[in-house]
């Protein structure tokens, strides 16, 4: 039986566990296949405020990691695989652990973004092949870039990218774009952007130094062709991590979950979400971390107002 358990190791996560074990409320912190979540899968880290150097993603986690342990949060691995949030306190079904308590519980167990599922996509991420362009687009100034997509997200990356490329070459598998008339406009009249609309990807090509270029489908001619780039954004949308809950908070059309805006609340009392499960817009590792924190005051005021346990707000 535990005051809290937070579900997921992302910044949103351990930001929580942080606050929650410095209030001495040693959380239980269950991390899943990927601790430490998509920052342990880009390379540096150049926008996280303190770090005027940058630092390596897997080292700002671990960092994160240490700091919430020192204040005595504790960590279990392992996959959720259930919930109940019928009645407090809730239960966390843990795959190999069972059922565990808590009175409180912090969902923080982020977005994965989409990948295509082509060769050499998934081995050549971090050598090329990224998901996300605030992350990485600073390492391709003056090189030719694709992004794949046709969503907003598509093109906000590739205008976002042409601060950097010499050239962004935006390929979408139809030659309608889903993105909205104003995203697209702006990328339109983006000189930097060419376009190659109606081509299916089928293949990253990279060698020794890092990707190529891209193998496509031309879907009029069927052709295979090939485009020559050296970093590919794969912009094809996320999926918020969600299933253990099977439908029992309330979420957005997309399944993102939705909080009482301006706090950290779901619409399960004691049931608190941060970080990008519950943000389709920023999804960035700071303001990840910043509703963390949020989560972590709203469940010590919880606690608190029902007198679960003597707290002190910090
Ligand atoms: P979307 O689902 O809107 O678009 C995904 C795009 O990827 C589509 O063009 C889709 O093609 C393509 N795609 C999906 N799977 C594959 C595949 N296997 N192979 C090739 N192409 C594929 O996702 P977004 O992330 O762009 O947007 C998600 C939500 O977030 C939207 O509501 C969007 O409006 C919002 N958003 C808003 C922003 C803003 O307002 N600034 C910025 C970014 C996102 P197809 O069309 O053929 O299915």
């Amino acid at each position: 039986m535990r005051h809290t358990i937070i579900i997921g190791t992302g910044p949103a996560g351990l930001t929580s566990a942080i606050y929650l074990a410095r209030a001495g409320l040693n959380p239980l912190v269950i991390e899943g296949p990927e601790p430490g979540g998509q920052l342990t899968t880009t390379t540096e880290v150049e926008n996280f405020p303190g770090f005027p150097d940058g630092i390596m993603g897997p080292e700002l986690m671990d960092n994160m990691r240490k700091q919430a342990q020192r204040f005595g949060a504790e960590f279990m691995t392992g996959w959720v695989t259930k919930t109940d949030l019928s009645q407090r306190p809730f239960t966390v079904t843990v795959d190999g652990y069972g059922e565990l308590k808590a009175e409180t519980l912090i969902v923080s167990t982020g977005a994965s973004a989409k990948y295509l599922g082509i060769p050499g996509e998934r081995e050549n991420v971090g050598r090329g092949v990224s998901t996300c362009a605030t992350c990485d687009g600073f390492f391709f100034r003056g090189k030719k870039i694709i992004v794949i997509g046709g969503g907003d997200s598509a093109m906000e990356e590739a205008n976002f990218l042409t601060r950097f490329a010499s050239e962004v070459v935006l390929v979408n598998r139809r030659t309608e774009l889903r993105a909205s008339k104003i995203m697209q406009e702006r990328a339109r009249a983006n000189a930097k952007i060419s376009w190659s609309l109606n081509r299916t990807p089928l293949e990253v090509v990279a060698g020794d130094l890092g990707v190529r270029g891209l193998k496509v489908r031309n879907n009029a001619t069927g052709e295979e062709e090939f485009i020559e780039a050296e970093g590919i954004f794969v912009a094809i949308g996320h999926t918020p991590n969600t299933k253990f809950l099977n439908g029992q908070l309330e979420t957005d059309e997309t399944g993102y979950l939705i909080v009482r805006p301006g706090t950290t609340e779901t619409n399960v009392p004691g049931v608190f979400a941060c970080g990008d499960v519950q943000d389709n817009k920023y999804r960035q590792a700071i303001s990840a971390a910043g509703t963390g924190c949020m989560a972590a005051l709203d469940c010590e005021r919880f606690l608190e107002a029902n007198e679960t346990v003597p707290v002190s707000v910090s």
